[in-house]
């Protein structure tokens, strides 16, 4: 399996037999790549013969892949620099890992002047990193996808990038001219304050709060990304939760799924089985309800000329999900040739789009 080498130093890990997903994935927290190997290592021992072969499964059954029907969601990645360093982030962010860099406003205008060429219907312009609000173009970036007349979702910590005040004056400014479009989804790990800083740093809870109370204070649309690795039901979560923002104050939906998103944590180490083409019926799942069928997302590799087109979030240093420079060239289909597509799309169900 080919891997991108991030630039990046080795961050610290808690060797954990999970996946955790977060906020930045857009959803789903793989690894930090510093480890990728090594979990990669204990993937191929739990998957031996498995997701070799792009066309095949490891039984010679043809292996199911998802066609871009409906791509909805066009998904950028900011970049990867981050103000924290949580223990299960996904994609690794740091302060100091630039692996993926900030992508410019001009490549996000290019990318949505595609969307017009190509006749993409898409619904929805969404926003990860990293912490979006580190990259020096971010206002202008969510301007020009908001004046292209999408909804947008931006994933933050609320902390101090975001409390900036050129960041928060550019913000006002766009929610004024653009109400109800803009989302900004919030990462709150846990809504007991000990168990969010056992992830994110002790304290990191108390400044999420500074940003979501400013947030609420000026009419901004909110969203939150919690998750499951603590081992409670979802309507204990879920009742946590809506106490938490009953507490503050916030408007914020505690039952609507796509309002208070509950990312599941995923044993990476547990063998999966391998999608054919005969699963959909077998399952009674349509191809069209995969992530794949309406979403990809963009980033821009460090060193790399032009950002590129991945199949999307869950998969940002595998090359074989890496589809080309152009909307054009990531309308191929995708075939599911990794553990995630099995375990966690097609029998977990994953969707990031608000
Ligand atoms: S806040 Fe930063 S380090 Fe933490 S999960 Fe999000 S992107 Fe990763
Ligand atoms: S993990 Fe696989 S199935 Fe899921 S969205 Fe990505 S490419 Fe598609």
């Amino acid at each position: 399996m080919v891997l991108f080498e991030p630039n990046h130093k080795v961050v610290t890990w808690q060797k954990r037999s999970f996946i955790a997903f977060t906020d930045i994935l857009p959803q789903i927290s793989i690894v930090q790549p510093a480890r990728y190997t090594w979990i990669m290592k204990d993937l191929a021992q739990a998957n031996i013969g498995k997701f070799a072969d792009p066309a095949l499964t490891a039984k010679g059954e043809d292996r199911a892949s998802v066609a871009l029907n409906n791509p909805e969601t066009l998904w950028f990645n900011t970049g990867t620099l981050c103000n924290i360093e949580c223990l299960n982030c996904y994609i690794a962010s740091s302060p100091s890992n630039d692996a993926l860099v900030y992508i410019t406003a001009d490549e996000v205008q290019d990318y949505l002047n595609q969307i017009k060429d190509r006749n993409w219907p898409i619904k929805e312009i969404a926003f990860t990193g990293g912490e979006p609000f580190m990259n020096p173009q971010m206002i202008e970036i969510t301007r020009a996808s908001l004046e292209a007349g999408y909804q947008v979702l931006i994933l933050t910590n609320a902390m101090r990038p975001m409390m900036r005040k050129s960041v928060q004056n550019g913000l006002l400014e766009l929610n004024t001219n653009y109400p109800g479009k803009l989302t900004l989804r919030i990462s709150v790990d846990h809504y007991d304050p000990a168990l969010h800083d056992a992830e994110r740093g002790a304290g990191a809870f108390a400044k999420t709060v500074v940003g979501m109370d400013w947030l609420q204070k000026n009419g901004f649309r909110m969203a939150v990304a919690g998750r499951s690795v603590f081992g409670h039901s979802e309507a204990d979560s879920r009742a946590g939760y809506a106490a938490f923002y009953a507490e503050h104050g916030y408007e914020i939906d505690a039952n609507n799924s796509g309002m208070t998103v509950l990312f599941p944590e995923m044993d990476e180490t547990i063998e999966v089985p391998e999608i054919t083409t005969a699963c959909w019926e077998i399952l009674n799942k349509s191809p069209d309800s995969i992530m794949c069928s309406s979403s990809r997302m963009v980033v821009k590799r460090k060193g790399a000329e032009k950002p590129a087109v991945l199949t999307c979030t869950l998969l940002p240093y595998e090359a074989e999900f890496e589809l080309g420079t152009t909307l054009e060239a990531a309308e191929k289909d995708v075939a599911l040739n990794h553990p995630h597509c099995a375990k966690f799309c097609v029998l977990g169900g994953a969707s990031c789009s608000a």
